[in-house]
Order: structure tokens, then sequence, then C-alpha cells
């Protein structure tokens, strides 16, 4: 299935990078959630120390481990060995999975001693185990736009601890000037302010940690990169789509925090309209749980079989310049690639909400469900519980964000070029989202609602060119990314091992889902 005996003849080297790289997705970090339980469908499980030395292969209930080399799924820190992965199954994988037999046996089944538990260190101490003391002061957050000294003033540390501080940090970690997404929790003495300690994370695994030692008279601040229990654990599931996305996530055993990212890796490969109840999907993903907690979850490569049409394969691929001769050439932008090694990309427009199923499209000769006169549609429908994050669909300025009349809560951004786009009946805005300010491509706008004149909640997303509107899904595929000759063998190597993963994981039956509310009119306007 979808595996060519070859890739296709090498582009011209003009041909490899067509247009600019999309910009990087935000990390999945900001998308995780804690604490929740673990998934159910097979599982990879990886214990390694930091140093990506791997200390315990253990049980997860009754394990099977699959004897298939697999590469490290997480990405490898600079200079540190790749962790070896080795896959395992939980034993009831049928049951989870819908999993065919005939396929667990074609994956070489051996069971691994389900006596031997994860031995997992004592874990580290962590600054948020002073939120319980009454005499401290805990806050945390990212960093956003803001710099280190603004942010520490504003969460109440005095100018000369933040100086201290930063002292302190010199030679370890540079923290004075953080990324958007880095984050920090910080500890102070709620009546003199005195700094107790502090954390700086570029990622759940990446912590620094500053803490006051008060036995030293000058109360010295010791600081260390955190020696953290990272665990991965390697998942694939089965999902298909169904009305209520949400309840097909957790049908599959999947982590919520998965959606935004199959959605990312889905973007230019498959046509929004295409997402529709009784589409199916397998999902090869990697949790990342540090010291016992989940943390974040990352998508290594889905399996998209469309109601009709071809099944299609897409695979994360990062050239390692230890695995690729690192020549001069540029390399290719980090991302999911088809099996061909292709990545077709929609310039910056994206879908506003991930995942999401059309049930309305743009039809200039509509014929109104209750007034049964011709009234156009003029935008998509998306499906989405109320709730449902909206992101903005390219970078821009919003215009609009306010009472719609018949659109009811509404966003209007202007992206240049004469394009706008509509987002309507929201349940709510963005915390602070306001007309004038500028937004980045999937940056949360609002949440889905049925404000305005509907029947029922979804998202209307219009597109307007120089003042008129125009069908949202026309908007026309903006390139062609190719892999470059040097990274074929290693994508080759890397798709093999994911192809495994997901052929160990059986597809669901389509025949499975109801579909109750496909292409239903919503409108009332
Ligand atoms: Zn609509």
């Amino acid at each position: 299935m979808l595996q060519p005996s070859h890739l296709p003849d090498p582009p011209q080297q003009e041909e490899a990078f067509i247009g600019e790289p999309r910009p990087e997705d935000p990390p999945l970090s900001e998308r995780g959630g804690r604490g929740a339980p673990a998934p159910t469908g097979a599982s990879a499980v990886s214990s390694a120390r930091d140093r990506g030395k791997v200390i315990a292969l253990g049980a997860m209930g009754a394990l099977v481990a699959v004897g298939i080399g697999l590469m490290a799924a997480s990405p490898r820190r600079a200079g540190a060995p790749a962790p070896s992965l080795a896959l395992t199954t939980s034993g009831d994988l049928a049951a989870n999975t819908n999993a065919d037999p005939a396929v667990a046996k074609q994956a070489n089944l051996a069971v691994v001693d389900p006596s031997s538990p994860i031995v997992r260190p004592p874990p580290q101490w962590r600054v948020t185990a002073l939120k319980d003391d009454p005499n401290v002061e805990v806050s945390e957050g990212k960093f956003g736009k803001r710099g280190i000294v603004a942010t520490l003033t504003e969460a109440g540390l005095p100018r000369p601890e933040i100086k201290r501080l930063a002292q302190a940090f010199e030679g370890v970690r540079r923290i004075d000037r953080p990324r958007e997404s880095d984050s920090f929790v910080l500890a102070k003495g709620k009546n003199n302010g005195r700094l107790l300690a502090f954390e700086y994370a570029t990622s759940p695994l990446d912590v620094w940690q500053g803490r006051v030692d008060d036995s030293s008279a000058e109360r010295r601040i010791v600081v260390k990169k955190l020696d953290l229990f990272v665990e991965h654990r390697r998942v694939a599931h089965g999902l298909v789509v169904s009305a209520d996305l949400a309840k097909a996530i957790a049908a599959a055993g999947m982590r919520p925090e998965i959606v935004d990212a199959v959605d990312d890796a889905l973007e230019g490969h498959v046509d929004p309209g295409s997402i529709r109840s009784g589409v199916r999907m397998r999902v090869a993903a990697t949790e990342d749980w540090v010291e016992g907690t989940f943390a974040r979850v990352k998508v290594e490569a889905i399996e998209f079989v469309p109601t009709t049409g071809s099944p299609l394969r897409v695979y994360f691929y990062e050239r390692d310049p230890r695995e690729v001769d690192a020549s001069p050439r540029r390399a290719p932008a980090p991302g999911f690639y088809d099996a061909r090694g292709k990545q077709p990309y929609r310039g910056q427009f994206r879908s506003p909400v991930s995942l999401a199923r059309v049930t309305s499209r743009f039809n200039p000769k509509r014929l109104h469900p209750v007034l049964k006169v011709v009234r156009p549609h003029q935008g998509v429908d998306f499906a989405g519980a109320p709730g449902t994050p909206v992101y903005a669909s390219a970078s821009g300025t919003v215009t609009t964000a306010g009472n719609g009349g018949p659109c009811g809560n509404m966003v209007e951004i202007s992206h240049g070029g004469g394009i706008n786009t509509i987002y309507c009946h929201l349940k709510g805005f963005a915390q602070g989202l306001r007309s004038g300010q500028k937004v980045e491509a999937r940056q949360l706008i609002g949440y889905v609602g049925q404000t305005g004149r509907v029947t029922g909640p979804h998202l209307h997303f219009g597109v307007k060119k120089n003042g008129a509107f125009i069908d949202p899904l026309a908007l026309k595929m903006d390139g062609v990314r190719v892999l470059p000759p040097a990274d074929r063998d290693a994508f080759q190597r890397r798709r093999a091992d994911l192809d495994a993963v997901i052929d160990g994981v059986a597809l669901p039956s389509a025949a499975d889902v109801p579909d109750e509310n496909e292409d239903k009119d919503l409108h009332g306007e």
C-alpha cells in the first residue's frame, strides 16, 4: 500500500524548494496537557535519561515487543546518541484498536517479561512544589513577546533580585533573550519579595533551575540543568472521523492534544473539504513523558483514507546531519512528506478549525433551507462543538472583533493584497482580541458557537478578495517542496520504520460510524 519501489527522478536543485519555508509550527508543548491518564492503544515505551541513555524498558500492563528495529522517534539532542527504541504494544491491542490478529502476527510479536516494570529514579525537585507553602508566591507562564526583565518585574520580583538571577544563570544558560514559547516558574517570598527559586524551560524536557542556597550567607543561587527522567512512548491509533470529532478521538484512545498536530501534518496534503464522516486514519505518534507525567505528543506519520479515492501516507522528516552528508546544500524544511518525498503547501492559509468537517460549501446558487429562495452561501461551514478553538487562517490585522448581526460574534482579519477572512457565529473571542491587533497564522481568535442567525453551532468562514466573496476551498496550493536527493535514503529508512508502525494497527471499519450530521445546512440567514 502506497509503497512505490523507487522515488521520482532527482529534481533539479532549483526545484527542490519553491517559495519560502513556512514558519515553524509552535512547539507541541503549548498544546500539551498534564496528568491525563495513559491512552489505550498500541504504545511503545522507551525510558531514557536526559542524556538519551536507555535505562529501563518495561511493562504497561501485559506487554509484547515487536521485533522490528525502530529509529528514535523523538527529536534528538545534538551530540547525544539516539536512544534505541523498542516498540511494544499492549496485550489487549486487538480490543483497543480493532487490530487484525493477522497483522499482529506479521509484526513478529514476542512476549516481554511483564514483571520488569519501568524503574524510575526519584523525581527532581521542582519549583511548583512551593505552591503549597503559604509564605511563598509562585507565578508561571510563557514569556511571549516580553523579555526577561519585563516578565519578572510583572511577576513582582524586585530589580536587584532579577539582576542577581541573570548573573547566576550566566555561563549555564542564557535567559536574557527568551523565545516566545519559552516558559518560566518563579517562587518568591510573599512578604519580602525575595527570590527563592526559578525555572527556565525551552520544552518540558529542557529545564534549567536556579535555587537560592539559604545556608550561604550571601544567599547564593545555584543553577543547573535538570536531569529529568524522560520516557518516549510510541503510540499508534486507528481513527474514524465522525460528526463528533472529540468523541471519535476518545473512541480511538487518542489524546485530545493530538488533534492540532494531526491537522498540521495533513496541511497541504489533504483538501480540507475531504475531511468528512467516515474518513479513516492511522496515526503513529510519540508521547514524551517527563518524570511520569505526560508532557507532549508528536505525530510521526499518518495514513489518511478518504471516503472516496486513494489512501495517502505522510511522514515527518527532518534532516539529521549525522545521517545525511551535510553538504553545503540547504536542509529541507522539517515537515510531513508523502511517500514520494513531496510536500505540497498552501501558502500561509490554513483551515481555521483543526480537522473540521465541511458541512456546507460555498454556493452562489444555494436554495435557502427555510425560505426556499436563492440565497448564496458566501463561505464554508465547518463543524465544531461549541468552544472548539478557531484560529486565524493567516497572519494579518484584526479589522473587526464584535457583533456582526446575522454573523453573530464576528472576527474579520485583513491579510493584505485585498484578502480578508471572516469568522462568524463565535461563542466568544480570544482573550484581549481587539480591532487593530496583529495576529499570526494559527493564533487563537475565538471559539465555535451559535451566535447570530443559525440553527446550530458551527463556524462560518468567508474569504473576501477585493470586497467580493470567493470560495475559501478554492484557494490554490502554492507549490510543492521535494526532498533533495541527499535526503532520500534517510527518508526511505524512516518511511519504512513508520510504515511498520502504521501497519501494526488495523484500519478501523468505516461502517461503525453513523453519518447523522453530514452536510446539514445550519444557517438561517
Ligand atoms: Zn455558513
